[in-house]
C-alpha cells in the first residue's frame, strides 16, 4: 500500500497530501467509492455540502471500521448558507450528515462576491474551530483579494485555499500569495477533469520515459509543487492509478514540461463571477 506523506497546516494540524475527490459522484455511488479509496489507501476524502454526498461518504467511513483520527474528512458551506448564523446551522447540518461529532478541515466553498459576507462567515468558522468541531478551517476559490481582506479583518489565517490547479492552469500568483503567508494551496480538478490535459502528447512524453500514466505523471507534478491533492475517480482501477505515485520522482526537466502546459484554461467558474446558490 502506497504512503501518503503529510502536509503540516500553520495550526500544526497533519493532512495527507494527496486525498480523495467525490464532486459529481451520487450519494450512494459515493458510499461505493470512498469505500473502495480507503481500501486503496486513501485516508482523506474531500466533500461539500453542495455535492449532496455527505450521507454517502459517512457511511463509507462508518463502514471501513478505521479509527477516526486515521481520517481526514473536508467538507465545505454551501453557496446558500453565508452569514454568521446560517453558517453555523449549515455546518451542524453537516457534521449530521456525515454523522461525525467533527472535521478535520471545513471550507468557505466560494466567496460568493455579491452577497459579500465571507467576512462575516469566517466569524462562524473561527467559533466551529474554537470549539474544535473543526480541527482546521480554510477556503476554497479565494482570489489573493478575498485572502487579503480575511488577513485584515479577522483573526484566525485559513490553513488552506483550495483552487482549480493544473498544468494547464497552475495558478502563480495565488500559489506565491500562498505560501508568502503559510497557507497550503490545495488543488480542485487536479486532472483537469480527465479532459484535454490527459492527452497532451507532452505529458504523454514525460510519463513514457517515468512508464506510468499521465495521470500520475500530473499528480507527482503536484506533489513536487507542494500542492494537496484530491484526484476525483469512480473507476476502481484508476482510483489504485491515482494513489501510486510515490515510486518515482520527475526531474527538473520534466516539471519544466508540465508547468509549460499554462494555456490560461479555467474549467470552472472564475471565483469574482460565481454568486449562484
Ligand atoms: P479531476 O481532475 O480529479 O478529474 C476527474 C475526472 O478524471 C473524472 O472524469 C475521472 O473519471 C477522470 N480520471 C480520474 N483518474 C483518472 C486516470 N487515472 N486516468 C484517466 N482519467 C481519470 O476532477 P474533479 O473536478 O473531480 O476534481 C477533483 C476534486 O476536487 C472533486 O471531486 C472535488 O472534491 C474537488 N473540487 C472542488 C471544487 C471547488 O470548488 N472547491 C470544484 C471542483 C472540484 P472516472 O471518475 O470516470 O474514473
Amino acid at each position: 500500500m502506497s504512503s501518503v506523506p503529510f502536509v503540516t497546516l500553520n495550526n500544526g494540524v497533519k493532512m495527507p497530501q494527496l486525498g480523495f475527490g467525490v464532486w459529481q459522484v451520487p450519494d450512494e455511488q459515493a458510499t461505493v467509492a470512498v469505500g473502495q479509496a480507503l481500501e486503496a489507501g486513501y485516508r482523506s476524502i474531500d466533500t461539500a455540502a453542495l455535492y449532496r454526498n455527505e450521507e454517502g461518504t459517512g457511511k463509507a467511513l462508518a463502514a471501513s471500521g478505521l479509527p477516526r483520527e486515521e481520517l481526514f474528512v473536508t467538507t465545505k458551506l454551501g453557496n446558500g448558507d453565508h452569514g454568521y448564523d446560517s453558517a453555523l446551522r449549515a455546518f451542524d447540518a453537516s457534521l449530521a450528515n456525515l454523522a461525525l461529532d467533527y472535521v478535520d478541515l471545513y471550507l468557505i466553498h466560494w466567496p460568493m462576491p455579491l452577497d459579500d459576507n465571507y467576512v462575516d462567515t469566517w466569524k462562524a468558522f473561527e467559533k466551529i474551530y474554537a470549539e474544535g468541531r473543526a480541527k482546521a478551517i480554510g477556503v476554497s476559490n479565494f482570489k489573493p483579494a478575498h485572502l487579503r481582506r480575511l488577513l485584515e479583518e479577522t483573526e484566525v489565517v485559513p490553513a488552506i485555499n483550495q483552487i482549480e490547479l493544473h498544468p494547464n492552469f497552475p495558478q502563480a500568483e495565488s500559489r506565491a500569495f500562498h505560501s508568502a503567508h503559510d497557507i497550503v494551496t490545495e488543488a480542485w480538478s487536479p486532472l483537469g477533469q480527465g479532459k484535454e490535459l490527459l492527452q497532451d502528447p507532452e505529458l504523454a512524453r514525460v510519463a513514457a520515459k517515468h512508464g506510468v500514466s499521465p495521470a500520475q505523471a500530473v499528480l507527482r507534478w503536484h506533489l513536487q509543487l507542494g500542492n494537496v491533492v484530491i484526484p476525483k475517480s469512480v473507476t476502481p482501477a484508476r482510483i489504485k492509478e491515482n494513489i501510486d505515485v510515490f515510486g518515482f520522482d520527475l526531474d527538473d526537466t520534466d516539471m519544466e514540461t508540465l508547468g509549460g502546459l499554462d494555456n490560461g484554461t479555467r474549467l470552472g467558474g472564475d471565483p469574482d463571477n460565481v454568486n449562484s446558490r
